[in-house]
């Protein structure tokens, strides 16, 4: 493992002085960081191993040549959020929920961000005053949003005074019920997770949950699971989203023990994402098909608390749906086949429902 470093390490040059890439790549790793942000923590920084060249923690977040190709079926805004955002920081693609993006940087940069077009110091920036007031009425004038999902970028980079005033306001909606995190400070940056931060995560007195972005089982080390733990002991609820990546863990046995590391930090595997077609990504993209198969070892060999829905966003902004194997399959005489998670068919009595 490299030596830990203070501060985030935001420049190809610094990069390559922390031993986490070859001096040989340092102009092409200039050019990337360039075009995308870059930023490695240092707790991030201690998780990789600079000796293996194939170190999973390295490829989410170490740039890469291969980002500055840009295939054609890539697109800058893939999950289509402008398409569906009434108002600046906030995207309503569902009747019942809405996001809320308060900053769009993060403590990390991962190399396959769906939004990397968006965060970063050169991106779309905080939510000023005014705009989050703007957003915020949204929210309030329109009953239908049940719940409200903090993205970004990164909300939990937002000062504990600052997420405390937001929990404050939507305390005040009566409609909103639920208010979701999605981050990955807890995991990169766990040191954030102190007593203010979830204090004001709890400030509005509805249902809270933290969805934890974490990709391989190494990144649950102790002060992660620390900073997890401080969240659950306070009741936020925790769920796990992971990103299918090639070369990190596109393989059942790493996916596994992510869930299982998961599951025993008491977060509920919830969400794995199918890449994103994101700008200079596809080294990371698996085919839908790797992903159906790796989610038929994990159904046959792991736990039922440790399966994640396999989801694909449609491009375009079209909404998310689940993509998993599916284990029927129908005989021309109405017959239903159940497949096992061995590849065994056994069929079972259709009933008087209607075949859809
Ligand atoms: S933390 Fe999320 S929003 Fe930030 S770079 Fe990673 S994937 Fe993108």
């Amino acid at each position: 493992m490299t030596a830990p470093f203070r501060r985030p390490l935001t420049r190809a040059r610094q990069l390559v002085d922390a031993g986490l890439a070859p001096p040989e790549k340092l102009e092409a790793l200039e050019a990337v960081a360039a075009r995308y942000a870059v930023s490695i923590t240092p707790t991030v920084a201690g998780l990789i191993d600079a000796d293996d060249p194939d170190d999973p923690i390295a490829r989410q977040f170490v740039p890469d040549a291969a980002e500055l190709v840009t295939s054609p079926e890539e697109r800058a805004d893939p999950i289509g959020d402008d398409a569906h955002s009434p108002i600046e920081g906030i995207v309503h693609r569902y009747p019942d929920r809405v996001l809320l993006k308060l900053v769009h940087v993060c403590p990390v940069y991962c190399r396959f961000c769906f939004r990397r077009e968006m965060v970063g110091p050169s991106g779309h920036g905080t939510l000023s005053g005014d705009a989050l007031a703007a957003a915020l009425a949204y929210i309030r004038d329109t009953e239908a949003i049940w719940e409200v999902i903090l993205t970004g970028g990164d909300p939990l980079v937002a000062s504990p005074r600052r997420l405390g005033e937001v929990m404050q306001a939507l305390a005040g909606i009566d409609h909103v019920k639920v208010v979701r995190f999605h981050s990955r400070v807890p995991v990169v940056e766990p040191g954030r997770i102190d007593d203010a931060l979830v204090e004001a995560l709890k400030a509005s007195g509805k249902a809270t949950y933290v969805v934890v972005h974490a990709n391989h089982p190494r990144e649950l080390g102790e002060e992660a699971c620390q900073a997890l733990a401080r969240l659950a002991d306070a009741g936020i609820v925790l769920l796990s989203q992971t990103v299918l990546l090639a070369g990190v863990n596109d393989d059942p046995a790493v996916l596994g023990a992510l869930m299982r590391r998961l599951v025993e930090n008491r977060i509920k595997p919830y969400y794995l994402h199918h890449g994103d077609l994101a700008p200079g990504t596809s080294h990371f993209r698996t085919g839908i098909g790797e992903g159906q198969a790796l989610m038929r070892a994990l159904r046959g060999r792991w736990s039922g608390l440790c399966q994640p829905t396999y989801v694909l966003d449609i491009p375009g902004g079209h909404g998310k749906v689940p993509i998993g194997p599916s284990y029927i399959e129908t005989s021309p005489d109405t017959e239903r086949l159940i497949r096992d998670t061995d590849g065994g068919r056994h069929s079972y009595p259709p009933g008087t429902d209607q075949d859809g």
